[in-house]
């Protein structure tokens, strides 16, 4: 332990609440590791805050010392950001209250939530949050990046859905921020990041929504090509009420997948329907022709949707993302993409691709830091494995796809599916708004002390 976390801790240990781990306690083993198993740091105290005040305590007593300090709720950063060596972690994961307000289809959410806190609160009402897609994924992180799922197109990205926030700033203060209160900082927080506080608390709007119709096929690879060249003007004109996500990857050898394409490139289609239910067929079934082997096509609840994809996404596996977005998918990119299946290193790589576009895209690039919505396609190279030795050939394939498809892209990036060494590119991601962006920064936190984040720098003062 360094002189410094020495003086952290002693400072801390009188009035802080919650757990102060050092690395000799027991649970500090288990309290270090976070979801992206290729970043394994070790943290010099991870305090796990019980309330608000254990926030205000850490964050102060952290800024007094010069202490690096990491933001947990749910430990998903792709990049890492949520861990560090040698400094301090605030973890928020015993500060998971949810309280919904059924009449007015509102909810606040504390900032250690995980997205299937929410879920499992809000359903019992039968109301639903636009979150994301795996109910491990923590929610503070996914919001204040944006955030993205299965009723984007339905209802907007989850930072369109938040009212106001609760944050603990730089020095230690509590700060609203709202469309009345700090409308700069309500601005910044919807896509700007972990970069201006800790938030520790969301009022999120509801919706009213408890099941879904979800059907899934398989594309062959000679299908690929023809598949995303009409996939776009068939989203173009579908209600907002459909979601189709493709994933295009190795099939597995499973018996849900026909013999004739294991081990093939296939492209994996997801379509959920989410309006009134007697209209589901008419848009699902033409887009289910596509494919070359339909899988199901079903009606299930909106619980059972939000955690089915939950363990194809351990925790302590590696993995190494890319994204970017496109307007269009043109065939030489297609062409790309169905090539680099041939050589993926693992059976788990995936270029995952979700057509955004629909409620999300209703809201102007000025209104929130997270920007424009004019480029539908969302793009990530997601490359997954498990054995440490293959580390440099995983985050090859990722890297060499996308120098091959980057002339295609549009400007832009989603920060929360950036990597931990992409720093140059969040200037990329805010574009027209990092000037005001910096301006917000500044203002709440002017020494950088969040800066383990896709980071917006302060002005020099
Ligand atoms: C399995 C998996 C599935 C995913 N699915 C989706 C998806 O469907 N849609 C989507 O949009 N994204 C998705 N993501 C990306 C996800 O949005 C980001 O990884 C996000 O950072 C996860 O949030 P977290 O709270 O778990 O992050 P953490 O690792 O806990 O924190 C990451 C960063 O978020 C900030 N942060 C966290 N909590 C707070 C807080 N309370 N106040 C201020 N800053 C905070 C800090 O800067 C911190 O460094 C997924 C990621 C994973 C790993």
């Amino acid at each position: 332990m360094t002189a410094t976390i020495k003086q952290l801790f002693s400072s801390l240990r009188g009035d802080f609440k919650g757990d102060l781990l050092r690395p000799s306690d027991h649970q500090y083993e288990s309290a270090r590791t976070i979801w992206n198993g290729l970043v394994a740091r070790s943290p010099g105290l991870i305090a796990l805050c019980a309330d608000v005040a254990d926030v205000q305590r850490a964050i102060r007593a952290a800024s007094q010392h010069g202490t690096l300090t990491a933001i947990r709720c749910g430990g998903h950063s792709l990049a890492g950001f949520s861990t560090c060596d040698n400094g301090l972690v605030i973890d928020l994961s015993r500060m998971r209250e949810v309280s919904v307000d059924a009449d007015a289809q509102n909810a606040k959410i504390a900032g250690g939530c995980l997205l299937g806190s929410i879920d499992t609160a809000t359903q019992r009402v039968g109301l639903a949050f636009p979150s994301g897609v795996v109910s491990h994924t923590g929610a503070s992180g996914l919001i204040l990046g944006g955030g993205t799922g299965w009723l984007t197109r339905r209802f907007g990205l989850s930072c369109d859905n938040v009212r106001g926030f609760t944050l603990v700033v730089a020095d230690g203060s509590i700060v609203r921020a709202s469309p009345k209160e700090n409308e700069d900082l309500f601005w910044a927080l919807r896509g700007g990041g972990g970069n201006f506080g800790v938030v520790t608390e969301f009022d999120i709007q509801l919706h009213p929504l408890n099941t879904v119709v979800l059907a899934e096929g398989l594309s062959a690879e000679v299908k690929i090509r023809p598949l995303l060249q009409r996939w776009k003007d068939f989203m173009t004109e579908a209600p907002l009420g459909l979601k189709w996500n493709i994933n295009l990857r190795v099939a597995p050898d499973n018996e849900k997948v026909s013999a004739e394409f294991r081990g093939k490139p296939v492209a994996s289609n997801a379509l959920l329907w989410t309006g009134d239910a007697t209209a589901a067929q008419r848009y699902i079934e033409p887009a289910l022709s596509m494919c070359s082997q339909s899988i199901s096509n079903r009606t299930l609840s909106f619980t059972e949707l939000q955690t089915m994809a939950d363990s194809y996404f351990p925790h302590g596996q590696r993995y190494y993302t890319k994204s970017g977005y496109f307007n269009d998918l043109d065939r030489r990119s297609i062409d790309h993409m169905i090539d680099a299946l041939g050589s993926a290193p693992s059976s788990e790589a995936q270029i995952e691709l979700a057509y955004l576009g629909g409620a999300a895209a209703k809201v102007a690039s000025w209104e929130t830091a997270f920007g424009d919505r004019s480029d539908p396609i969302i793009m990530n190279l997601l490359a997954s494995w498990s054995d440490a030795a293959a580390d440099a050939e995983n985050i090859s394939w990722v890297r060499d796809l996308f120098t091959k498809l980057q002339p295609a892209m549009k400007p832009g990036v989603y920060v929360n599916f950036m990597s931990g060494d992409e720093q140059e590119r969040v200037p990329e991601a805010y574009r027209e708004r990092w000037d005001r962006l910096v301006t917000v920064k500044s203002h709440y936190d002017p020494n950088n002390f969040f800066r383990l984040n896709q980071n917006i720098p302060p002005r020099k003062s």
